[in-house]
């Protein structure tokens, strides 16, 4: 039977220059890029209700920034740098959604954006060359090029623990928490997962809950934040040296505007190291990881200094020895997991309401209508939040029904796990780009300069292709083959290889095992890249 809302779709499509997939941090710029500066007619879908990306899905208690503000943010725009003022180091979700919705505005982006529309389907038309993009509401557009601005870490991971759905009380996955928010006043709540999300959300929820329970899998190595409000001085300070700190984060490994350091973990005294990380731990921040020493991922002896010290730390601030010993990870090296940073996580264990479970001791079996059953017993609760993580960095391309040239779909050629050239591209996929995609430094990045970096490229190949009067770019099965080997590479010789970590796809069932992100750092990448487009998109097959 011919379905006639189908054929309705079929027939009413819009021609467009490009279709961008996702409103948040990326998606708004690739608009404003392609549709300002490069004139192009473009269309953006987003599945919320409200642009915003990561920072409109994830209200959950204690949600805030872990890079500084004043880096994490937009560089594109002066005017919007200097007129923008953050209320603090480390920002909340909302002043951060507030931020996005600023530019939204202030950029008139908004009338190109179709919200809560979902895109169901990406296929590549080989007659016609052309992208034919589907909503799930059935709107059609036919395309040159589609951008994914998707985000590395927006679909959700749920774990399938037996019983989930017979749980009497409520649910959440921070990821996608209620914009109303949930209030756990006199509840007893459980938490799963202690990654960087349940290490924010743990402190906010035990002070407003009855009790506590956090079941914990591995232990996490968290450094204080120490977030604090940022001054009128501060800020005239920050606004004269804007271009510098920008710079500055364009020339680092990972995209931070600290002076990079060269010294080895082991080249310098106990009493000196041990000042050293005393300093960088009251200063608080990522700058204790990439501000100490040089060879913290790649040497194991270095790394365990700054492991050993954190453990001091944990066993320093937590009162009951057990429970210390329990919050100290000792499988796997600092850093090898995204480092967390903290306000009071540690030192909310000893508040009296407050329980930490062992699931690797003791494994939960199931969920209940009344609560969490681990091997030792059942523990009663109201409300469960699931800090568990993301399908990460492929998960929300894979969610998409997405197929290239010859009908192939991405879930097949992914099928071992994700393959790009440069992040960018993917060998049978013609003008299909994707922001901040497998095999890009992306999340080892601070996440702005990432995506500014791959939308002017983007947008630099585009300008390109028009004034040549090309039409379709596709990335060699060579060069993707040659860079997928080479980010391989990169990553064995860190210590990053060494965690079940979402990085390597570890913490989703059956996810292939390929380590996602490009290691070797932001320099090193965004040279390539440059050498790449001066080369005429070397790697590239290029035609009109
Ligand atoms: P995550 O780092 O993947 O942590 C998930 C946690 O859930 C881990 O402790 C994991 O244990 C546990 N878990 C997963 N499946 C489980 C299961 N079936 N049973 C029990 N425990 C389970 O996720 P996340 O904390 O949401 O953070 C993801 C990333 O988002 C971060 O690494 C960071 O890049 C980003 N993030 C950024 C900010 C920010 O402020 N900028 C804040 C939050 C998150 P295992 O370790 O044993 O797998």
């Amino acid at each position: 039977m011919p379905d006639p809302q189908k054929n309705q779709a079929d027939a009413d499509f819009q021609r467009l220059d490009a279709v961008v997939i996702g409103a948040g941090f990326a998606g708004l710029y690739a608009l404003y890029r392609l549709r300002d500066v490069l004139g192009l007619d473009v269309r953006v879908y987003e599945t919320g209700d409200g642009v915003g990306g990561t920072w409109y899905w994830n209200r959950y208690p204690g949600a805030r920034c872990d890079s500084e503000s004043f880096y994490y943010s937009y560089s594109f725009s002066e005017e919007l740098e200097q007129e923008w003022e953050w209320t603090s180091k480390y920002p909340e979700q909302p002043e951060i959604l507030s931020y996005l919705n600023h530019v939204a505005d202030r950029f008139d982006l908004r009338r190109d954006i179709r919200l809560a529309t979902k895109v169901a389907s990406a296929t590549f038309d080989e007659t016609q060359g052309l992208w034919d993009v589907r909503t799930e509401h059935g709107e059609r557009v036919l395309c040159q090029f589609v951008i994914t601005a998707v985000g590395c870490l927006s679909a959700a991971n749920v774990p399938d623990i037996p019983g989930r759905d017979s749980f009497e009380g409520d649910w959440y996955h921070t990821g996608a928490w209620p914009k109303e928010g949930v209030d756990f006043s006199g509840k007893r709540v459980g938490l799963i997962g202690t990654g960087s999300t349940g290490i924010q959300a743990t402190p906010e929820i035990a002070a407003q809950a009855e009790h506590l329970t956090v079941f914990q899998r591995t232990p996490n190595f968290t450094v204080p934040a120490r977030n604090a409000k940022l001054s009128p001085e501060q800020w005239a300070e920050i606004k004269q040296n804007y271009r510098a700190i920008r710079k500055k984060t364009r020339e680092t490994h990972a995209g931070f505007p600290y002076t990079p350091t060269q010294r080895s973990a082991l080249a310098v005294s106990d009493e000196e190291r041990q000042a050293i990380y005393e300093q960088l731990w009251e200063e608080g921040g990522f700058k204790f990881m990439w501000g100490s020493f040089s060879d913290i991922m790649v040497d194991r002896d270095a790394n365990h200094t700054a492991a050993e010290f954190i453990r001091s730390k944990i066993r320093e601030m937590v009162d009951d020895p057990e429970v210390a010993e329990k919050l100290c990870p000792t499988d796997h090296p600092y850093g090898s997991k995204r480092p967390p940073i903290d306000t009071n996580y540690y030192v909310t264990f000893n508040r009296d309401n407050v329980t930490l479970v062992d699931i690797k001791e003791s494994p939960i079996v199931e969920i209940t209508p009344k609560g969490v059953r681990t091997q030792d017993g059942e523990y009663e609760l109201d409300t469960i939040v699931f800090a568990t993580g993301f399908d990460a960095m492929t998960g929300s391309l894979l969610r998409i029904d997405i197929c290239g040239a010859g009908g192939v779909p991405l879930a097949e050629k992914w099928e071992a796990g994700p393959r790009t050239y440069l992040g960018l591209q993917i060998a049978g996929f013609p003008n299909l780009f994707t922001i901040t995609g497998p095999g890009s430094p992306s999340v080892l990045l601070n996440m702005p300069v990432a995506i500014e970096q791959h939308v002017d490229w983007i947008s630099g190949c585009i300008e390109h292709m028009r004034e040549r009067g090309l039409t379709r770019i596709e990335a060699s099965e060579e060069a993707e083959d040659a860079w997928v080997e080479h980010v391989n590479e990169v990553a064995k010789q860190t210590l990053f290889y060494e965690a079940k970590s979402w990085y390597l796809g570890a913490n989703v069932p059956g996810k292939p095992r390929v380590f996602m992100p490009y290691v070797a750092g932001q320099p090193l990448y965004r040279e390539r890249c440059e050498a790449v487009a001066k080369a005429g998109y070397e790697g590239f097959e290029l035609s009109a």
